[in-house]
């Protein structure tokens, strides 16, 4: 009975990212916003087109051999096969399991990576990537992901072997910190990809170090990432819990905005920390967390799940394998409904808290000039927004915006 349901729950998500894969597809056939007129030249538009078209049509691809290969894992019980080939330790056969399902996903993504980063991207302007970094690259991610899947797994493991089900409380506590602590040495990690340069002296730095400092917080470091040797798509982050923040900016997004506009975006993230999102944040995934652990419990107690895809008893790395494509998945609607609205309203408070500061036009004309390089899509179907948006639509962002702006306009004539 499980492995029927299974089944028929993996085609459902299918279908599912199909349909919103397709809505994606059609964006460009939907007219612009009025506000929106300006980002592009009618060529970039067309330019803009033709590479959506391509891009959402690869995933697309990726997307169905994802689908068959998952499929065919499932129908034919091959990750308990797998696993039998290693001997019946327990981190041998969570290792059996865990393995097969990078290695699936590695193999089908890594040359879907290549051809849009190395090719597609390449021809329309937004990748510079050289192999080197390319390949580099593909290997620290998978690295790092392989590493921290299953060590978790395995910690999983043996805390249920261990304490039974008390695991539920230890696991809970260990993620809790485990969660901070990456968010803390965010500044670090990205070491592991980029080379970070401290920002040189100058009126940026000054006038960065005045907003935070007028706003209570104190600067720990304003750091410089090479972003322009893969791509040239322009980001900041703003990291760091309480009064002590890191900033980091990409170097790609220093070449395009003006100062006023650079520290017109920051004051969007003070915005962020005034209104104490970071902490915000951290508790609804403690929530999400503690409800994922939960499951995973759920699931390691029934037996019936495991030896329905021809294991002998709990395999761990299973329990993960379910966990991550199906119950994940069933569930990431409602995830994405709730999660986003909240984020939208947050990024709405703190481009109202930018436009307090008197940064409201250069926020707007930022973001205008970050959607054109970004190559963003102007007018995502309502539904796409409702699931997939953390932020509001740039029409709506620069709606919202430009009514402050007006506001400030008006009470500076009274
Ligand atoms: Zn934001």
């Amino acid at each position: 009975m499980n492995y029927y349901i299974v089944l028929i729950l993996i085609a459902i998500i299918f279908i599912y990212h199909l349909f919103i894969l397709i809505l994606r597809m059609n964006s460009s056939k939907r007219p612009i916003p009025d506000n929106l007129k300006d980002i592009y030249s009618e060529v970039e538009y067309e330019k803009w087109a033709k590479y959506h078209k391509k891009s959402v049509s690869l995933e697309i691809i990726e997307s169905i051999i994802k689908f068959i290969a998952l499929f065919i894992l499932f129908a034919f019980k091959v990750y308990a096969k797998f696993a039998s080939l290693f001997n019946g330790e327990l981190a041998n056969q969570v290792l059996g399991v865990v393995l097969l399902s990078f290695a699936t996903d590695f193999l089908i993504g890594i040359g879907f990576d290549y051809y849009k980063v190395m090719v597609l991207d390449k021809e329309y302007g937004l990748s510079v990537t050289k192999i080197g970094t390319f390949i580099a690259d593909e290997v620290k991610d998978l690295v790092i992901g392989f590493g921290l899947t299953y060590g978790l797994i395995l910690f999983i493991g043996y805390m249920h072997k261990l304490l039974g089900d008390w695991m539920i409380l230890v696991v809970f506590a260990f993620m809790l910190v485990f969660v901070l602590v990456i968010s803390l040495i965010v500044p670090t990690l990205m070491k592991i990809k980029y080379r970070c340069d401290d920002l040189e002296e100058g009126e940026l730095r000054t006038r960065l170090l005045d907003l935070l400092h007028d706003n209570g917080y104190e600067v720990r470091k304003i750091g410089v990432i090479n972003q322009s040797k893969r791509s040239t798509t322009g980001n900041a982050l703003f990291t760091g819990m309480g009064k002590f923040k890191t900033i980091i900016l990409f170097d790609t997004i220093i070449d395009q905005l003006s100062t006023d506009e650079l520290v017109a975006v920051f004051s969007h993230e003070v915005g962020h920390g005034k209104h104490k999102d970071t902490i915000k944040n951290y508790l609804t995934n403690s929530i999400s967390i503690l409800l994922l652990i939960l499951v995973s419990w759920l699931l390691i107690n029934y037996n019936s799940l495991y030896t329905d895809f021809g294991f002998e008893t709990v395999n761990y790395g299973f329990t993960f394998i379910i966990l991550s494509e199906v119950i994940l998945e069933i569930a990431s609607p409602i995830r994405g409904i709730i999660g986003n609205k909240i984020s939208r309203i947050a990024e709405y408070n703190a481009d109202n808290f930018a436009c307090s500061l008197g940064y409201g036009e250069a926020l707007a004309s930022a973001l205008k000039k970050l959607s054109n390089s970004n190559m963003a899509d102007l007018n995502p179907h309502p539904l796409i927004v409702l699931l997939k948006y953390s932020h509001p639509t740039m029409s709506d962002r620069l709606k919202n915006i430009y009514s402050h702006v007006l506001i400030k306009q008006e009470e500076k004539n009274d």
